[in-house]
């Protein structure tokens, strides 16, 4: 593994959910090795904002072409996301994601999906980049069912960031009421 400096415990509190995504990949290193490149073997990270159209770009592809050829939809916290296919071994759920070289490592690695450029392994705040992550492009304030969903996740015991908290995320008390209370669906 290549050096990660060390990082002093006061910058872990500064990811917050609203730390700007500049600030994001400035914390996320550029760097690869094989601690990073081991969930590729097992998962792919997903896309973000205008990941799809440098992806494409740098596989000299159409948006369209990309999505036909490399990408696959999931499901999380009521949300659809796309990700790099994986190639999963015959029943099984998981499998290595179709960029992946076990070689070279990721043959994308300068337009990775964002997902995949905050899982970062050697530095302290690996886990709170992933949670930034997950509340800017993947729960959904606007949606019950990613609400409740969330919901879950903190009952069972998924870590935190400032401004994380349900109520942070739905400042309206009724409306987070109904939501919880299924009143609203
Ligand atoms: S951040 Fe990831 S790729 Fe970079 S040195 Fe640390 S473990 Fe390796
Ligand atoms: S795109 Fe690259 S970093 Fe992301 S899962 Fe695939 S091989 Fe790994």
């Amino acid at each position: 593994m290549k050096n990660c400096s060390l990082i002093p415990k006061e910058l872990i509190n500064i990811i917050t959910k609203n730390t700007p995504l500049k600030e994001v990949l400035r914390l996320a290193a550029p760097c690869r090795c094989d601690a990073c490149n081991n969930g590729c073997k097992f998962g792919s990270g997903s896309l973000a904002g205008d990941d799809a159209k440098r992806i494409a770009a740098f596989l000299g592809v159409s948006g369209e072409d990309l999505k036909k050829g490399f990408l696959e939809e999931i499901e999380l916290f009521n949300k659809r996301l796309l990700r790099p296919k994986l190639i999963k071994e015959k029943g099984k759920p998981y499998g290595k994601c179709m960029f992946y070289d076990d070689n070279k490592g990721c043959t994308i690695h300068e337009v990775k999906p964002l997902e995949c450029k905050t899982s970062i392994q050697c530095k302290g705040y690996g886990e709170e980049l992933s949670v930034w992550f997950m509340l800017n492009h993947v729960v959904d304030a606007g949606s019950p069912e990613s609400i409740r969903q969330y919901a879950q996740y903190i009952k069972s015991g998924g870590r935190l960031i400032p401004g994380a908290s349900l109520e942070e995320l739905v400042p309206d008390k009724e409306r987070l009421r109904k939501i919880l209370s299924y009143e609203l669906l």
